[in-house]
């Protein structure tokens, strides 16, 4: 166990906890967004930061070390005070620098050293980022220099001051697996994800997804994670989802810089705004023009408050639906917001066992909102725990409406897509309350065709008989053979319409109805 992180609530693999920082003096409820100070540009005086929500920030005690005066005040007064912040705070060490310059002139333990002096309170050794699409000869060269990071980093008489354990290797997910468990196995505190920056500025999301993913499989499920440098607010449902803990902004400062309004559905130019979509303080007084109108510095810093709001408000947000459980609900209206999300939502569905490992059992109501949600963790979990439900033996129907033509079945089980087939006493149970569309997708019949032959591989001494409204042929070629499978809509047509049997002919052939086709009038 972790002493310094407790977990209270988890949503697919997204999770609600507390990080205590006990060299603050403070317990920090994660997901939890580090706005980063720039020490020698304070867009935002950090004093500030409270009045957004901010429990914890990120600043850089290599720039503090490097700078004249800044170094001596940081040293004297120590950082608290220098920044006039009483969360948490955070220090890197220069890994940054050293992958953008090449080289910084700082040890391990010379830095933790400096950040344990100048009063942070979770310091981290120099690690070295690798950018994505290296080659794996220099990935791993740069994976073996951050584990001696790490371990001269367990050397370090640091006080009770926690320590981050960056997890690395690029794009190479089993690098990134064997350097969370490397990471796992020190006894540091935090786990950053890194150098995914590259990706995410090249709006890479499946490639970000895929990365973490990798790294928290060699992580512990104790262990808090951080993606650093995950600053936009349209991101973080995504990640949040994925079990990242702790996100850092310097995208508020940045941004604003440029003139750039964030959005939890993307970035847009100030200019080319005519109304602003937000309620926080700065966009309720000013409105658009009247942001135009300010001059620079003024204008900067105001873009910068309302990207901390809208950042902080997504965090709330991601928060209360992992306490709700729909934070799948959620990732998903943010997939719709662009392209390249979907990607990392349908990367994220890649690793559905993952998600469904953490997930928890019973949540709110599961609601089907796209051709994705037939791919979620409830669906799989459902399909798994398929065998172990009592089958009698005999016939067995599964309708997705009522009975069809004749009813001599032993059991009826109803069947929703995307689930597939459950007995009627389950209806109540969860995910099977689910809400879902009366207009399916191909996507949910053909999971609940799998679902159909997950029930029959695991009762090979019952006859099953499908009942579905007008399933697509990819859905009932999921089908195993030995299922009766029958049209609904044949039958209820065929009700309609007497003895007619008129709709029934023309369906019969496609919907693979032939061997029950002339019984479906009443007799
Ligand atoms: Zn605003």
């Amino acid at each position: 166990m972790r002493d310094a992180f407790e977990l209270r609530t988890a949503d697919a693999a997204g999770r609600i906890g507390e990080l205590t920082v006990p060299r603050a003096g403070v317990t920090v409820e994660t997901p939890a967004l580090m706005p980063v100070v720039n020490p020698n540009i304070r867009t935002i005086d950090p004093a500030r930061l409270p009045e957004f929500g901010a429990e914890i920030c990120i600043t850089n005690s290599y720039i503090i070390r490097e700078t004249d005066g800044l170094r001596e005040e940081a040293l004297d007064r120590g950082l608290h005070d220098l920044l006039g912040f009483d969360g948490a705070i955070v220090t890197d060490s220069g890994s940054f620098q050293l992958a953008e310059y090449g080289d910084v002139d700082v040890t391990t333990r010379e830095i933790l050293r400096f950040q344990r002096d100048v009063g942070s309170d979770v310091g981290t050794p120099v690690d070295i980022p690798t950018p994505p699409d290296v080659d794996r000869e220099r990935a791993e060269a740069d994976l073996d220099r951050t584990e001696t990071a790490l371990s001269d980093a367990a050397g370090v008489d640091v006080g009770d001051m926690l320590v981050n354990a960056p997890v690395q290797g690029s794009t190479f997910p089993d690098l990134r697996e064997r350097a969370g468990r490397a990471a796992a196995a020190t006894d540091l505190d935090v786990f950053p994800v890194g150098a995914v920056v590259p990706l995410m500025n090249a709006y890479r999301y499946a490639d970000v997804v895929d990365a973490v993913a990798a790294a928290k499989r060699g992580l512990d499920a104790d262990c808090p994670v951080h993606l650093f440098g995950a600053g936009h607010p349209m991101t973080f449902a995504l990640a949040a989802a994925l079990g990242c803990d702790l996100f850092d902004s310097a995208a508020y400062a940045i941004y604003a810089r440029d003139d750039r309004y964030l959005t939890v559905r993307g970035t847009e130019a100030l200019d080319d705004l005519e109304y602003l979509p937000c309620s926080c303080p700065v966009c309720a007084d000013h409105g658009a023009d009247g942001l135009r109108a300010l001059g620079d510095d003024e204008r900067e810093r105001r873009l910068a408050e309302h990207n901390l709001h809208v950042s902080f408000e997504e965090l709330r947000r991601i928060k209360q639906a992992i306490r709700a459980g729909d934070l799948l609900e959620l990732v998903e209206a943010r997939a719709r917001g662009h392209p390249a999300l979907l990607d990392g939502y349908r990367a994220l569905l890649d690793h559905v066992d993952q998600l469904e490992r953490a997930d928890r059992a019973s949540k709110g109501t599961f609601f089907h909102l796209s051709g994705e949600s037939a791919r979620r963790p409830e669906v799989r979990r459902h399909h798994d725990r398929l065998d172990r439900l009592p089958v009698p033996d005999g016939d067995v129907l599964l309708t997705e409406g009522g009975v069809p033509s004749d009813d001599r079945y032993d059991a009826t089980w109803r069947v929703v897509p995307p689930f597939g087939p459950f007995p009627r006493a389950l209806s109540e149970s969860y995910p099977l309350t689910a809400e879902v569309p009366e207009r399916t997708d191909r996507a949910a019949e053909e999971a609940a065709a799998r679902g159909v032959a997950s029930l029959v591989a695991a009762n090979p001494g019952t006859a099953f008989t499908l009942a579905h409204r007008g399933w697509t042929e990819r859905a009932l070629a999921l089908v195993p053979d030995g299922v009766a499978v029958e049209s609904l809509s044949t039958v209820e047509a065929g009700d309609r319409d007497g003895d007619q049997g008129v709709a029934s002919d023309d369906r019969d052939g496609d919907q693979g109805v032939a061997s029950r086709g002339d019984t479906d009038t009443d007799p």
